[in-house]
């Protein structure tokens, strides 16, 4: 009885929805969400435009949900559409509407106020809320030390909801909700002192914490958190739930959720504070004299003039005179033998050294085996040009040994290391290198070269709260023509 009820509300609802009313009569078995989606060959979702869920960069949208529900869409054989909201409000609001998106992947934190309006998926990522103060000021330690503070938080966010919650045992606490601004703002105000304080979730702070070095995280705010996809509140009809969980749970499995995170929280924590701070202030006084050297080379040799930047970065954070130890020096730290085979007469001066590191990467990159692709391929390109290209051959046979991806940056990235243990290097080939040296490269190169990428995207173009904050004299966001994907 009941589910034939059920039945026919899910009809009636979809028959005022479609408006098929000749359909009437053959009504007896309304298609689901999910075969509705199937049916229009469209998967609609609404987001939010911030650097964890969605933005543009060089090569069109990116961003972790954009990549990750993309696959969803994939793996239901239709074609993604990405619809974005002003505020989160919104995001609840048309999710309900009638003929609203599907689902809504904006890094949301499945809370508990937000049970009642909507559904949630399975977690993808576990986060948490981050209370965030000015370097400078007094630490906040604990919930009593926000009394007395001016707080900002997003409107409708999960933060504002525990803030709420909180006064009821601070009663004193105030706040403040605004629907005008995004993460990246309300950092920039903490940041400048704009504000007291601010509550984001981990995720969102340690994207960008670079470009906000003066705000600091206070304390932990209450138990870890989930991030969720979100749908409407249609209890008649979880095929397109269920789907998305049994998707969710594939992508844990096979990999693909630890390869996004990997992509984009992986490496965040990298460079850490005086990491994070150095490098605005290097991005403002010292790559603008390299930067027209940087796009030149770049075009030379069809890479990414950021990259290029990126390697120079951390090779001698843009000093042409550094020297190591080992005796590499220069701009781009090249060795003595690397310079001949280049051309580089001398070794100091920048010009040379980054047209020489830019000529060799590009050599290493092209040298790889063809089984191995973009983006991996960058990234163990930057590593042949670390630790050379036989070591990270052992490293990929290493990696075959233990029943890994020989072509998977994530796979051989763990057999690095063993190069620098006896067990393990007296069986390769090229023997004992400092293989940890490698990834603590990479690393922190891709963290150089999403900031950089970041910047210098032309969505921010016109942006004006958030050009403002961001450290970029010298980057020419106008300029991007030229730019290529990674080598
Ligand atoms: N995750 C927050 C929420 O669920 C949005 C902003 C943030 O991550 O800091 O409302």
């Amino acid at each position: 009885m009941f589910a034939q009820t059920q039945l026919r509300k899910r009809c009636t609802n979809w028959l005022l929805a479609t408006g098929l009313l000749l359909m009437l009569t053959s009504c007896a078995e309304p298609p689901s969400a999910v075969e509705r989606i199937k049916e229009e060959g469209v998967l609609r979702v609404i987001t939010r435009n911030s650097p964890s869920t969605y933005f543009q960069d060089r090569n069109g949208e990116a961003g972790f949900e954009y990549e990750l529900v993309k696959r969803f869409a994939t793996h239901l054989g239709v074609e993604l559409q990405i619809e974005t909201a002003d505020n989160i409000e919104e995001i609840f609001a048309r999710l309900n509407r009638p003929g609203g998106p599907a689902l809504a992947a904006a890094g949301l934190v499945a809370s508990e106020g937000r049970q009642g309006i909507a559904r949630f998926t399975d977690s993808y990522l576990d986060v948490t809320t981050q209370v965030v103060y000015r370097r400078g000021e007094r630490r906040p330690t604990q919930p009593q030390d926000m009394v007395g503070k001016r707080i900002l938080v997003l409107k409708g966010s999960s933060q504002a909801e525990k803030l709420k919650a909180l006064q009821t045992e601070l009663p004193d606490l105030r706040y403040e909700e605004s629907d005008a601004v995004e993460v990246v703002d309300l950092l920039r105000m903490v940041d400048e002192g704009l504000v007291d304080l601010t509550l984001v979730e981990s995720n969102e702070l340690a994207l960008n914490q670079v470009y906000f070095t003066n705000a600091r995280v206070a304390f932990d705010l209450g138990e870890q958190n989930s991030l969720a996809w979100i749908l409407g509140k249609d209890e008649e009809d979880d095929t397109l739930l269920e789907a998305a969980n049994a998707f969710l749970a594939e992508a844990k499995e096979n990999g693909t959720l630890q390869r996004l995170r990997e992509r984009y929280y992986g490496h965040v924590d990298v460079l850490g504070y005086v990491g994070a701070y150095a490098f605005a202030k290097h991005l403002q006084e010292r790559l603008p004299r390299y930067e027209k050297i940087f796009r030149e080379t770049a075009k030379v040799h069809g890479v990414d003039w950021r990259l290029l930047a990126a390697i120079g970065y951390q090779e001698s954070h843009w000093q042409p005179d550094a020297v190591s130890k080992t005796g590499v020096r220069g701009l781009m730290m090249l060795t003595l033998n690397t310079a001949k085979a280049m051309g580089v007469t001398n070794r100091v001066d920048p010009v040379q050294s980054i047209q020489g590191g830019g000529k060799y990467i590009a050599l290493v990159h092209s040298n790889l085996p063809d089984s191995i692709k973009e983006p991996d391929r960058t990234w163990f390109a930057l590593a042949a040009y670390n630790v050379g290209g036989g070591h990270l051959e052992d490293a990929r046979k290493l990696a075959e040994a233990e029943g890994l991806d020989p072509n998977k940056w994530l796979d051989v990235k763990q057999m690095l290391p063993r190069l620098s243990q006896k067990q393990w290097y007296s069986k390769t080939r090229y023997g004992y290198a400092r293989g940890g040296e490698p990834v603590h490269f990479v690393a922190n190169i891709r963290r150089y070269y999403d900031i950089l990428t970041w910047v210098t995207q032309p969505q921010l173009e016109g942006q004006q709260l958030v050009q403002s904050e961001i450290h970029t004299p010298g980057i020419n966001s106008t300029d991007l023509g030229e730019s290529l994907p990674p080598l």
